[in-house]
């Protein structure tokens, strides 16, 4: 899909088109950001996204759920809109007749040493607001009778939904209230003038008083385009998923994952039964060799240069190659991956996993915001080119959106309001922004 002509099918040529606001990217996090700024009472406002579709990249090819917020630090952007977002999306489906249910969740401790690690979850749910109940062995059984767990948690408000097509929605109505959309349409920049931002596109320049850049996989690209030091760089780190199948996918009754490990922002292999009644498990996580790169065959080589010459990236690999070689073997062995599903559901075996009919299902790939000294950025990052002074001012500016993985999605629509309110240069939230 990256590699489709980008025709500029969605772009009228002549002279540039000027937009209260300028959206760049299709995703769930743009149109939640365009849906915020028509609430807030912007009459022009654009979006522009470089594929043919809406939701191609990260929203069409994730896990489909509505997470509760139980994760994430205490007091962090993450637990603020997951927990708002969690109801919200839950809403919306209700409200626009799309698919969700609220089926809650099951988190399983599979031996001793992750007692601990799941009392830290404990304590940051409850310190975000969530609803949590401790479970023993036989509590985790009532609920999940296949899993085998020493002990675990039970999570009511987690959901499950269809991103894809709430994002769908969300332009539908959009379009309906007056927004323009441009599909088929990359934008190369987003540069600041005296009077305006311009947006350079290969169909042509679209002008903005502000522009909000939400391209997942490659903000950060944008923003070195634009010439703006975005202090990070995106490393696409690629989750594999496949469908069980048979007596083993019967015996899930809902969504069962592990205790994540708290040096990475990943959940861990879990295994969902989705809006459509079918059971996924995944996604691991291994390095993507290309930015949209969903399979071991995509490489562009530059981008991969840009990678693996990268001192951030360079520093993380270098403390992680021992648990990146693991999830590398989980990725092409299907074995290994049953093994590890096996610890929460025993007697998986490789047998019982296929690759999902729906290619869109197969693999997404996370964009990971890592700092030059190898960090991974934890919470969501929202840095704005031009000071926020100068968005009051109504002085052009670009905010880009640099770290938007898992929540993200579920979060969106908070996002959006968070988003339209630095514009408005209110509601910085800087100290958890990083
Ligand atoms: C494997 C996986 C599982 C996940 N599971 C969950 C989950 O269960 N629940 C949850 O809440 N979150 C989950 N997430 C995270 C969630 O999918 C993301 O946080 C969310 O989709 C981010 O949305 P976005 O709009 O920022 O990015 P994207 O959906 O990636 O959208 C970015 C858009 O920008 C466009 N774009 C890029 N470059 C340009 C350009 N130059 N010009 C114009 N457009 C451009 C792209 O084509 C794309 O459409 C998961 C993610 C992955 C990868």
């Amino acid at each position: 899909m990256a590699d489709a002509p980008r025709a500029g099918t969605g772009s009228v040529p002549g002279p540039s088109p000027r937009h209260d606001v300028v959206v760049v990217g299709g995703g769930i996090v743009g149109l939640a950001v365009v849906t915020a700024l028509l609430d807030a009472g912007h009459t022009s406002v654009a979006l522009v996204e470089r594929e043919s579709s809406l939701a191609a990249h990260q929203t069409g090819r994730n896990s489909n759920v509505i997470h509760s917020g139980l994760y994430y630090a205490p007091g962090s952007l993450k637990a603020r809109l997951a927990v708002t977002g969690c109801a919200e999306t839950k809403a919306f489906c209700a409200e626009q007749g799309l698919p969700y249910a609220e089926c809650g969740k099951v988190v399983v401790a599979t031996d001793d040493s992750e007692r601990g690690r799941m009392a830290e979850l404990v304590r940051r749910g409850r310190a975000n607001g969530v609803e949590v109940h401790e479970l023993d062995a036989a509590g985790v059984r009532d609920r999940e009778p296949a899993v085998s767990a020493v002990a675990g948690l039970w999570v009511p408000s987690t959901g499950i939904c269809d991103y894809e097509a709430i994002t769908r929605r969300l332009a539908e109505l959009a379009v309906a209230r007056g927004a323009t959309l441009h599909t088929g349409r990359a934008v190369r920049s987003a540069v600041r003038r005296r009077r305006d931002v311009v947006v350079h596109t290969d169909a042509g320049d679209l002008l903005a008083g502000q522009v909000v850049v939400c391209a997942g996989l490659r903000s950060d690209e944008i923003a070195r385009a634009s010439g703006f030091d975005p202090g990070v760089r995106t490393v696409p780190f690629r989750g594999e998923y496949s469908d069980l199948r048979g007596p083993k996918a019967d015996a899930v009754r809902g969504l069962v994952y592990p205790v994540p490990d708290p040096a990475f922002p990943f959940l861990g292999v879990h295994a969902t039964r989705g809006v459509d009644g079918s059971v996924h498990v995944g996604p691991n996580a291994v390095l993507a060799l290309a930015r949209e790169g969903y399979d071991w065959r995509t490489l562009r080589a530059r981008e991969l240069a840009g990678t693996l010459t990268d001192p951030g990236f360079l520093s993380l690999a270098a403390r992680q190659w021992r648990y990146g070689l693991g999830e590398m073997h989980r990725s092409v062995s299907k074995a290994a991956m049953a093994r590890a599903v096996s610890k929460m559901l025993p007697g998986t075996t490789a047998a019982d996993l296929h690759p999902p009919h729906d290619v869109m299902r197969r693999a997404g790939v996370r964009a990971q915001a890592v700092r030059p000294d190898g960090s991974l950025v934890d919470d969501f990052l929202f840095v704005q080119d031009g000071s926020t002074a100068a968005a009051a001012a109504d002085e052009p500016t670009v905010l880009h959106v640099l770290n938007a993985p898992s929540p993200a999605a579920t979060a969106a629509l908070p996002i959006g309001r968070e988003i339209v309110a630095r514009l408005e240069g209110k509601a910085v939230d800087t100290a958890v922004a990083s």
